[in-house]
């Protein structure tokens, strides 16, 4: 789950982080009065879960309370990534002396919490790691013992040639490392860790991602969860019980199990197509789930074909075949859909889907090039 950034900023204030105090407005007006009340040079950032908003016009300094309300009159309502602005933030501009970047992230290679920090912040990391690797540098904290103090000053002298600023950086890494186990974070990003003219070190923007299956035992972190900002087709799938991730191809496909769901969008990639989503219906599939499903991946005008893809198990053919034919008496789908089934009450499916004048499949090579096939017709 995303937060943004001022929830994020708020997390790490109260970790003892050193973020420039802020309020979050939705109208011109209200970013009039909070600039009014904070005094001098403010700047007025979109809230949306997406990065690379100061490139994409987002970010925004204002040297006085109206010139902040017509900044914000052009960032509200604007898209970025494709998401629609709703809120902004309004800080205090802060004078900058120089950027950096500090993060850390779940890394699967070491499986260890990975602190990254560069002296090239500011930018998109992703960038500096492609065109510069060399300027990023890199600790596997061991859970067991956490940051050590060596560990932290190591990184923090790579940022700052200034002892008592590498040691503030340290401070800082120590208290994010800190936040990450508290809120359950697989990522929690400081860019840029901004340093003033007169030598502080502050966090001037951040992004934390918390791992979804931490939100279950920590209900005021999931209830920052902001539905309004997230993808509607990952919200109606969250909300009907479906496990779903939105991806770029054309094949739309739904599935029983992540790892046949896997196995299906390899297999769709192998025959020359792209998927157009993960999706996984689950173990007990009822029909409802499967028309939710359908509801959803035909709602994609990216979609040029549908493949089903189920080996009943506890998953019964049946219970999907119903499902589909439900889906077909209460919206359209104008795109061709290729059924394989196999498993718990094959045949009784078939004879649903062939009452209904749908085929399937026993075999899935043959379901996936058929697919392909419809898709990049
Ligand atoms: P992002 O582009 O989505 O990562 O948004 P950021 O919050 O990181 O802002 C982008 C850039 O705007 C930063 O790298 C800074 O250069 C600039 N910026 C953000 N806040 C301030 C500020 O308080 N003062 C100044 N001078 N620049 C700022
Ligand atoms: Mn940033």
């Amino acid at each position: 789950m995303n937060l943004h950034e001022y929830q994020a900023r708020e997390l790490l204030r109260r970790h003892g982080i050193p973020v420039p105090a802020d309020a979050v407005a939705d109208t011109p007006d209200q970013v009039r009065a909070v600039a009014q009340r904070l005094g001098g040079k403010v700047v007025v950032k979109a809230q949306v879960h997406a990065g690379g908003r100061g490139k994409a016009g987002g970010v925004k300094l204002a040297n006085t309370p109206d010139e902040a309300a017509a900044h914000a009159s052009r960032i509200l309502g604007m898209q970025i990534k494709g998401l629609t602005v709703h809120k902004v933030l309004v800080a205090p501009a802060v004078e900058i002396a120089s950027e950096s970047y500090v993060g850390i992230v779940v890394d699967r290679g070491s499986q260890r919490p990975l602190l990254m920090v560069s002296a090239a912040g500011g930018v998109d990391i992703e960038e500096v790691a492609a065109a510069t690797p060399e300027q990023i540098h890199r600790v596997a904290v061991d859970p067991r013992y956490g940051l050590l103090p060596h560990q932290g000053l190591g990184l923090g002298l790579r940022l700052y040639r200034n002892v008592a600023q590498a040691r503030l950086a340290a401070e800082i890494m120590t208290k994010l490392y800190a936040a990450c186990y508290a809120v359950g974070a697989s990522l929690a990003e400081i860019n840029p860790l901004a340093t003033t003219p007169d030598g502080q070190v502050l966090a001037l923007d951040a992004k934390i991602v918390i791992d979804d299956n931490e939100l279950d035992r920590r209900p005021e972190i999931a209830a920052l969860r902001d539905a309004t900002a997230e993808a509607p087709s990952e919200v109606q799938a969250r909300e009907a019980g479906l496990t779903f991730v939105k991806l770029d191809g054309t094949v739309g496909c739904c599935v029983n199990g992540a790892g046949l769901a896997m196995a299906t969008m390899d297999l769709v990639k192998y025959y020359g197509g792209a998927p157009a989503n993960f999706l996984d219906i689950g173990g007990s599939s009822n029909p409802q789930k499967v028309v939710s499903a359908l509801r959803i991946i035909t709602a994609d005008p990216s979609v040029k074909a549908i493949l089903f893809n189920i080996f009943g198990g506890i998953t019964r053919g049946d219970d999907v075949a119903n499902g589909i034919v439900q889906a077909t008496q209460q919206f359209p789908i104008k795109v061709p859909l290729v059924i394989r089934l196999t498993g718990t009450n094959e045949a009784e499916a078939i004879a649903i889907l062939t009452k209904a004048g749908f085929s399937a499949l026993t075999d899935m090579d043959e379901a996936v090039k058929r697919a392909v096939a419809q898709a990049n017709a």
